[in-house]
């Protein structure tokens, strides 16, 4: 039977941080991933010639522990304008960011998306949510978004038109049932950065950071299929021992996993998801020039946001061609029916000329986000130590890549610890 000082499960970003860290301080260590590929759900797959990240993503380049651990110059970040287009009535309506984008506003104040008042509180949440440390962000009274938004004074209208949308893209559910923190947190890393993508599509993330890892580490299609104890039983029908073992899985693998350990963290891993759908369409042309995010408004059809994607980054799509790229929240059964449907809204916003856009493909995720309804964010960070194990991911922290990756390093930090090693470069951030 194999040893190691330290197993990890899990290759996504929360996994890989940690290792990082470990890597750093040559601690002994494996990292074991059930897929062909590290990035868990950050995945990009290649089809004719087209990027096509599993779901919508962008990284929040003020994302703390994003800043700690990725080398963005390397990763040839291209970014979003600030702002989105709103489908408004039979046009769209651009709502931008006037502290970043001053030629945006006229087109902002003007936009039938709320009123001149809802656009001058959009300044006062930026000025709340930007205030004191994360830490203390995390431990504000909260209530849900939608509650919030309405005691900042936001109009019915603009919540619907804007945030619902918006926000709705980001928590993936359009109730605005999310805790306020999240909103805070989302609203200060908005304000912050840029919302960006790779050059070469989201996976370039875990692949920047599975690079900086001694390649041996890293033990691909290796399924953990039980734990006892400090022994793990693997899907080659090998067997693993760890003095010291971290679970950085989806939560309800981590659940599989524990089993009756998981005692009293049974709530934190039986957490609901959010579920999301990601349609992608070639088309000979760019359907506008703009960087910019398109909501759908207060529209009952099933597009929620719309990104064209090559815009962005011209490498996500073959030259001459751009790729766009639609969410509907939620998952529907029947991905023809829904394709129809998407295809009659897009023919309404750009004309018959979508009729002629080839579909490529879709996404169905069923666990993109867990629930963070107030409940769920009691505490946003919970401890990484749970019966003699480690964990991480996403569920522990806030439902981003700042969270998966944050918990990773804090599982890692306590292990050094643990181990009697000196903390590694990148101690944690303070989340
Ligand atoms: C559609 C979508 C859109 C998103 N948009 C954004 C966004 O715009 N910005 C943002 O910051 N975040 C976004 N997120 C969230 C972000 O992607 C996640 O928070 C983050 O990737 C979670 O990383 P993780 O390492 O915690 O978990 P995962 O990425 O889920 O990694 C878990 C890994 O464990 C592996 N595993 C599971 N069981 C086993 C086992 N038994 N043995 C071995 N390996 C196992 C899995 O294969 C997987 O690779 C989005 C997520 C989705 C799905």
């Amino acid at each position: 039977m194999q040893s190691v000082d330290v197993a990890i499960v899990g290759g996504g970003v929360a996994g890989l941080a940690c290792a990082l860290q470990l890597a750093e301080r040559q601690v002994d260590f494996c990292l074991l991933e059930a897929t062909d590929r590290c990035g868990g759900r950050v995945r990009t797959d290649t089809v004719d010639g087209f990027l096509l990240d599993h779901g919508f993503q962008v990284l929040l380049t003020a994302y703390p522990a994003c800043q700690r651990l990725l080398d963005y110059a390397a990763l040839d970040l291209h970014a979003f304008e600030a702002g989105a287009m709103v489908r408004c009535g039979q046009r769209f309506a651009v709502v931008g960011d006037p502290w970043r984008s001053p030629s945006r506003l006229w087109q902002t104040m003007t936009a039938p998306v709320g009123s001149l008042a809802d656009k001058l509180r959009i300044q006062k949440l930026r000025k709340i949510a930007c205030r004191g440390s994360l830490q203390q962000l995390y431990q504000r009274p909260q209530t849900s978004t939608l509650v919030r938004l309405r005691e900042l004074g936001f109009s019915e209208r603009m919540i619907d038109h804007f945030f619902r949308p918006w926000l709705g893209g980001v928590f993936l559910e359009r109730q605005l049932a999310t805790s306020s923190r999240m909103l805070e947190f989302v609203f200060r890393m908005f304000s912050l950065g840029d919302a960006a993508i790779p050059a070469g599509g989201m996976q370039q993330i875990p692949l920047q950071m599975q690079s900086r890892l001694p390649g041996t580490t890293v033990r691909l299609n290796t399924t953990v299929q039980s734990v006892q104890g400090r022994t793990l039983h693997l899907s080659d029908g090998n067997t693993l021992s760890c003095r010291q073992l971290v679970l950085a899985t989806e939560a309800p693998a981590a659940k599989r996993l524990l089993g009756e350990r998981a005692g009293d963290l049974s709530p934190v891993l039986e957490i609901p998801f959010n579920r999301v759908t990601t349609l992608y369409y070639a088309a000979d042309q760019a359907p506008f020039a703009d960087r910019l995010l398109v909501l759908g408004g207060a529209e009952q059809g099933p597009i929620n946001n719309l990104a064209v994607l090559s815009n962005v980054a011209a490498g996500y799509a073959p030259a001459d061609r751009a790729l766009v790229s639609i969410s509907v929240l939620g998952i529907d059964d029947s991905v023809d029916s829904l394709e129809a449907e998407v295809r009659t809204q897009l023919t309404q916003w750009f004309g018959r000329v979508a009729n002629d856009w080839q579909f490529l493909q879709t996404y169905s995720i069923p666990y993109a986000l867990p629930d963070q309804t107030p409940t769920a964010l009691e505490d946003v960070v919970k401890p990484c130590q749970h019966s003699g194990l480690w964990l991480c991911g996403d569920y522990l922290q806030t439902r981003s890549l700042h969270g998966a990756m944050d918990s990773g390093l804090r599982a890692a930090s306590g292990i050094l610890q643990t181990l009697g090693l000196p903390p590694a470069g990148n101690d944690p951030v303070p989340s």
